[in-house]
C-alpha cells in the first residue's frame, strides 16, 4: 500500500475512533495522570492483556536480534541484565556494529503491544537520540526527553508509567556532553518558557565543586555541571516518587545514571548508588 492510501485508511481509523471516544463518558477513562486507584489500574490493565494477546510476538533477546522485544524475554531480566544490554548496545553503536533492524518488521510486531526494558530519561539534544546510541529498536525502550533531562512531576508520572504500569526494569537518567541546557542555566539566561525549565538546573551549578572557570565556554565546566544534574535528577526521582523508590529497593527496577559524550559516541554510566549530593567529588578533569 502507497503512503497516501496508508494515509488515507489511519483517517478513516482515526474518524472511527473519534466518534466512538465522544460516545463515550470521560468518567470511565482511567487516569492518565498521577497514582491510579487500584480498580481503574486492574482494569487497565486488563484491557492492555486483551489488546496484547492477540499479539504473536517472536521471543527474543533483548537488542540482540532483529526481531521486537516480547513480554517473556523482558520478563526474564533482571534490572543489571538490562543495563548490561544498554551497555553492549552502545558498544555494538561504537564499534559501528549495530545490528541490522528490520524497523517495519519491528513496527508490526510491536502494532499490538510493547514491552519495553527500559526508559531512557534524556536530554532533547539532537546528538543524543537514546534508540540510536544503546542500539535499540522499536519497541526496545520508552524515551523520555526534556531539555537538560531535569525531573518534573510530569516526567515522574512518565517513569512510573514505564515501570509500575508497563513493567520497564530500568531508568536510565541520560544526561550528555556540551548541553546548551545546562550552558543557559551556567549564564542564567532568561528566556519565556526556558527560565522555569532551566531553574531545575540552576541547583547544580552552585553544587559542582570545580577547580577551574566557572564559565559556560569553559566545556569541562559544562560537563561537570551536567553529571551534576544527572545525579539531581536520580535523587529527585528517588525523592518524587514512592512507587519508584520501592520499586528499586525491592530490586525490581534499577535507577541508573548517564553520561554521553557526544565527542567519542561512549555513554559512560555513573555511580548513583547511594546518592547524597554535598558528598559528591566532582572530577576536575575531562572525563571524555
Ligand atoms: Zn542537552
Amino acid at each position: 500500500m502507497r503512503y497516501t492510501s496508508r494515509i488515507a485508511v489511519i483517517q478513516a481509523r482515526a474518524a472511527r475512533i473519534d466518534a466512538a471516544i465522544s460516545r463515550q463518558a470521560v468518567g470511565t477513562l482511567p487516569a492518565v495522570s498521577g497514582v491510579m486507584d487500584p480498580i481503574s489500574r486492574r482494569r487497565f490493565l486488563a484491557t492492555l492483556a486483551a489488546v496484547n494477546s492477540s499479539a504473536s510476538l517472536v521471543d527474543a533477546q533483548f537488542a540482540a536480534s532483529g526481531d521486537a522485544l516480547s513480554r517473556e524475554a523482558r520478563d526474564r531480566m533482571t534490572p543489571a541484565r538490562v543495563i548490561d544490554e544498554l551497555k553492549r548496545g552502545n558498544e555494538r553503536f561504537c564499534d559501528g556494529a549495530g545490528e541490522a533492524y528490520d524497523y517495519r518488521r519491528q513496527q508490526r510486531m510491536t502494532a499490538s503491544g510493547q514491552y519495553p526494558a527500559a526508559v531512557i530519561l534524556g536530554c532533547i539534544d539532537s546528538r543524543a537520540p537514546a534508540e540510536i546510541i544503546f542500539d535499540c529498536g522499536i519497541g526496545d525502550l520508552f524515551n523520555a526527553r526534556i531539555a537538560g533531562n531535569v525531573v518534573n512531576d510530569d516526567l515522574l508520572g512518565s517513569l512510573e508509567f514505564s515501570c509500575v504500569t508497563a513493567g520497564a526494569k530500568a531508568i536510565v537518567v541520560f544526561g550528555h556532553t556540551a548541553c546548551g541546557a545546562i550552558k543557559g542555566a551556567i549564564d542564567n539566561v532568561k528566556s519565556g518558557h526556558l527560565t522555569t525549565l532551566l531553574a531545575h538546573i540552576t541547583p547544580a551549578v552552585a553544587e559542582t565543586t570545580f577547580v577551574g572557570k566557572r564559565s559556560s565556554t569553559n566545556t569541562t565546566f559544562v560537563d561537570a555541571v551536567a553529571r551534576t544534574n544527572v545525579r539531581r535528577s536520580v535523587d529527585a526521582i528517588r525523592r518524587g516518587s514512592v512507587q519508584l523508590a520501592d520499586l528499586e529497593k525491592r530490586g525490581e527496577i534499577q535507577i541508573a545514571g548517564a553520561m554521553y559524550d557526544v565527542a567519542t559516541g561512549v555513554v559512560e554510566f555513573i555511580d548513583v548508588s547511594g546518592i547524597r549530593l554535598q558528598q559528591h567529588i566532582i572530577p576536575r578533569h575531562r572525563h571524555a
